[in-house]
């Protein structure tokens, strides 16, 4: 159960499965609570998902102070979460930042009235500034980098990309460089979070 939460191949993160704590009975725990047990029980497979979890949430919760000493983490682990959420940030601030405003050009979309035909357009670039705070969320303190983006909402009953306008074929060109992104993110989470050497 616990193999196909915090999954050790990036196959296993298939977006309809309950990742993390949610597998937990009972009350969820709270994820560094689940971090600080995975670590004592030396379940080192499962401790870059498990760090991914925890650092998710963002600093707040991280650092948390109300949580009771089961959920407190020690100076050490607050340090490899912190270095890790740092970089997790830094890697889907810039490349998500890549993929939509400079992977999209007139080159790859053939359709009419989809600002990418004009990229440099100020309708254009008034779509990707959408596209992106939509998916990285200006304000979030967290990561979402190996979450399968939401690219169109529900404009009563009619299903369209949150930015104005964008056809369907660039948002598969970004559906799949995000997935690719989410790949590489996956393969380097344990050295992201400093678990290589164990
Ligand atoms: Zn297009």
């Amino acid at each position: 159960m616990v193999r196909d939460a915090y999954p050790e191949t990036f196959e296993g993160l298939a977006p309809s499965k309950p990742l993390g704590e949610n597998i937990f009975s009972g009350p969820t725990p709270h994820p560094n609570e689940v971090l600080n047990l995975f670590i004592q029980q030396k379940l080192t497979s499962a401790l870059p998902m498990a760090y991914y979890m925890a650092t998710r949430r963002g600093i707040g919760s991280l650092m948390d102070r109300s949580l009771p000493q089961s959920a407190t983490l020690s100076p050490g682990i607050l340090q490899s979460a912190m270095t890790g959420l740092m970089a997790l940030r830094e890697v889907e601030l810039n490349e998500t930042h890549r993929l939509i405003f400079e992977q999209t050009d007139s080159r790859f979309c053939s359709t009419p009235k989809c600002p990418s035909r004009t990229a440099t357009s100020p309708a254009a670039l008034d779509a990707y500034r959408k596209v992106f705070s939509h998916i990285v969320g200006s304000s979030q303190q967290g990561t979402k980098v190996l979450q399968v983006p939401e690219f169109y909402e529900d404009y009563e009953g009619d299903l369209r990309c949150v930015g104005p306008n964008i056809c369907s074929n660039c948002v598969q060109r970004w559906e799949s460089g995000h997935a690719d992104l989410r790949k590489k993110v996956w393969t380097e989470l344990a050295d992201i979070f400093g678990l290589s050497s164990y």
